[in-house]
């Protein structure tokens, strides 16, 4: 490997919160300080580490005390949050059955190295004491990332944490990595044992809203389909269409959410009920669960309807008015009708009346669904151009009722 464990101290002294650490404990300070996993991988292969996580060999009670914060502990995993700064000793962990939430008792750092995902994510660097920039990585680490391959660390290792499973297809995507042949194997083995089964669907939710956010979310759905991963986290889930799901993206605006409109493409063909069971499963937020939901069961019938729609105001009705969930309308657009969709997503949908309800009722209109009738014909005549102020979309109101 090109990179010295020396370029790697500076390049990770460089970063914020390293900086900050030896600047408040001093380089010599122990119980060690030590960089592990994804952002010594990343500085080795030449991106910008998204995060730092960080393991102390041996108690956190110094750490903390030095710190000076007074630390939120997590006793069960050894993990404690002072100064804004998350801490995790050294651990080694143990599965009471697969798939079951680990049991961790303190250990040495190669021991940590041992418990991990994958070996590219077993490397570690010293922060501080004697080991002061020293690298440490599983034996296979280095073989692995010049590859560019993920291999796992032991034969068990999906069925101990089927979770990995996912984590897999995200990492694959996103380093543009292969998987190594025996990993490939042990994959087929833990799938066709039925692992997922052994996890709740709320840890596999969590690892599929990691994927999600990743980004190309996209890669990391058909990376989990390549792997035959996804239909044995559900038979309803996988991306067939992935030109489909990207054509959806393009439409979409920087402020609208790429993770659901992958996910809603991913469940095609699912009706709104199964798609909310299986979001409800995986633990997806309401909010969610809902806009998903509707997106698949209603994408196919809003293109259609799309499809006949020319004037913006058959458009803004086709797509449903103005509060319509724009990942629907990406994936009707993805469909077919990209035009009209591009148009309500960009443009139709920002378009606000001049007047409100309480306009009409002061006008003389009665409360009730003449409100809504007269909003929705003065919409209609701004979108087409024909009332451009409140006074012009009044009027359109009044003459529909
Ligand atoms: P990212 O770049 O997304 O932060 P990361 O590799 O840092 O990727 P994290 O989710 O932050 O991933 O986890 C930090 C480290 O903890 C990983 O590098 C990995 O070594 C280890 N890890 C996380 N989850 C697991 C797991 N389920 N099983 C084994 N090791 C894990
Ligand atoms: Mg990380």
């Amino acid at each position: 490997m090109a990179t010295r464990p020396a370029d790697l101290l500076s390049a990770l002294e460089d970063l914020t919160e390293p900086s900050r650490l030896i600047a408040r404990l001093g380089g010599g300070f122990t119980p060690a300080l030590w960089v592990v996993g994804g952002a010594v991988r990343d500085l080795l292969l030449g991106r910008v580490p998204a995060d730092v996580d960080l393991i102390v060999d041996g108690p956190l009670g110094p750490v903390a005390a030095a710190l000076g914060g007074e630390p939120v502990r997590h006793e069960r995993f050894l993990t404690a949050r002072v100064g804004g700064v998350d801490l995790a000793r050294a651990r080694r962990e143990t599965y009471p059955r697969p798939g079951a939430l680990p049991t961790v008792a303190p250990a040495t750092v190669a021991e940590d190295l041992r418990r991990r995902d994958f070996t590219v994510n077993t490397f570690a660097v010293c922060l501080t004491g004697p080991e002061r920039g020293t690298l440490r990585c599983a034996p296979t680490a280095e073989r692995d990332l010049a590859e560019r391959q993920l291999a796992t660390l032991h034969e068990r290792s999906f069925l101990d944490d089927p979770t990995r499973l996912v984590r897999l297809a995200r990492y694959a995507a996103r380093l543009d990595f292969s998987v190594e042949e025996r990993t490939r194997d042990e994959i087929e083995a833990a799938l066709t044992a039925g692992v997922l089964t052994t996890v709740t669907g709320v840890r596999i939710g969590n690892e599929l809203r990691k994927l999600l956010c990743e980004p190309d979310p996209v890669r990391a759905m058909v990376a989990l389909r390549e792997l035959k991963i996804d239909g044995r986290i559900a038979t309803q889930l996988g991306l067939i269409d992935d030109q489909l799901a990207r054509r959806a993206l393009a439409l979409l605006e920087p402020e609208d959410r790429r993770d659901r409109t992958v996910l809603a493409a991913a469940l095609l063909g699912s009706s709104a009920e199964v798609a909310a069971q299986l979001l409800d499963r995986w633990g997806f937020p309401a909010e969610d669960r809902d806009v998903i939901a509707r997106t698949v069961a209603q994408a196919e019938r809003v293109s259609r309807r799309l499809e006949y729609a020319s004037a913006p105001s058959e458009i803004d009705w086709a797509a449903g008015g103005p509060d319509s969930d724009p990942e629907l309308i990406a994936l009707a657009g993805a469909i077919h009708p990209a035009n009209a969709a591009r148009e309500w997503l960009v443009e139709l949908r920002h378009r606000r009346l001049a007047i409100g309800g309480a306009d009409l009722l002061t006008a003389g209109v009665p409360a009730g669904p003449a409100i809504a009738r007269g909003l929705a014909a003065a919409r209609a005549a701004m979108l087409d151009d024909e009332a451009p102020d409140a006074a012009s979309q009044l009027a359109a109101a009044l003459a529909a009722l």
